[in-house]
């Protein structure tokens, strides 16, 4: 028998484009390729460098909220288009194609439901709709679920992914929205009743000029970016470098801007433990 003889076995080398379509995801962060139901079970983060998916907004209550129990409140409110706004897309267009893209009717989703059997009102935003951004429809939704807490003497969360801000297709009515949610909120903190925020990538803006960032405890999921202003204008206006990790959750932590930095699987554990000693 020779010695290098015919293997008894065939090599196949499976190229990256060959593989069925949905099944692999890429890491944006460290481009590791990833098995889509590891990538699900891992709460859609990286388990090689720990880089933060972005989750829609029923995923995201889903990883939060006790299974079976959460109730939505205003599902069927939709954004009218109070400036006839045009430009290379109008605002309608955009709607109409978000809506599509994310079988969203924009972008937050409210309800009640329990976290490890404790009742909270929860509000999350969704960073695919029009960037998360808060138009009336997305005021008007959280302004509506704070309240409701205050009359059933309920804590409310709020986790916002945002890098939208105010819906400039909207003009000044989606900027009223910021002082209308923060209003809802002091009452609602008059009641002595808490508001965890929660800041996933990105929260910017309008979204944390306004109810993001007056949590009574404000968590962070790890790496988001979180500010006002973008970096670059910042380095514009100020003609200065920013310091390395500028507006990320770990550098805002060290800064006292943000109480703590969670990992995504962890969540609802650490509201639960806050709730219990909140209450
Ligand atoms: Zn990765």
């Amino acid at each position: 028998m020779a010695l290098f003889g015919k293997p008894k076995y065939t090599i196949v080398r499976v190229k990256k484009k060959d593989m069925p379509e949905g099944l692999w995801t890429k890491c944006e962060e460290c481009c590791e390729t990833l098995y889509n139901k590891t990538l699900e079970e891992n709460f859609k983060v990286c388990p090689k460098c720990n880089y933060h998916f972005v989750l829609g907004s029923y995923e995201r209550i889903h990883t939060i909220i006790d299974a079976g129990t959460f109730e939505e409140s205003d599902k069927d409110m939709i954004s009218v288009d109070p400036l006839d706004f045009k430009g290379p897309k109008t605002y309608k267009d955009k709607l109409n194609q978000d809506r599509e893209a994310t079988q969203l009717k924009d972008a937050v989703i409210t309800g009640e439901g329990l976290i490890n059997k404790k009742a909270v009102v929860i509000a999350v935003t969704d960073s695919r709709f029009i960037m998360g951004s808060m138009g009336s429809v997305v005021g008007e939704k959280i302004t509506r679920a704070i309240e409701a807490a205050t009359k059933k003497k309920l804590p409310v969360i709020i986790i916002s992914g945002s890098g939208g801000g105010a819906r400039m297709y909207e003009g000044i009515y989606s900027l009223m929205q910021m002082s209308k949610t923060c209003a809802a909120l002091a009452y609602h903190r008059k009641s002595k009743l808490p508001y965890i925020s929660i800041l996933t990538n990105p929260t910017m803006a309008g979204i944390m000029a306004s109810f993001a960032g007056v949590g009574d405890i404000i968590i962070a999921e790890p790496k988001a970016l979180i500010g006002f202003t973008g970096p670059r204008v910042i380095e514009q206006t100020i003609r200065q470098k920013l310091p390395h990790g500028f507006q990320r959750s770990e550098f805002l932590l060290e800064h006292g801007l943000i109480d703590m930095i969670v990992q995504r699987k962890e969540m609802k554990d650490s509201l639960s433990k806050l709730l219990d000693y909140l209450s």
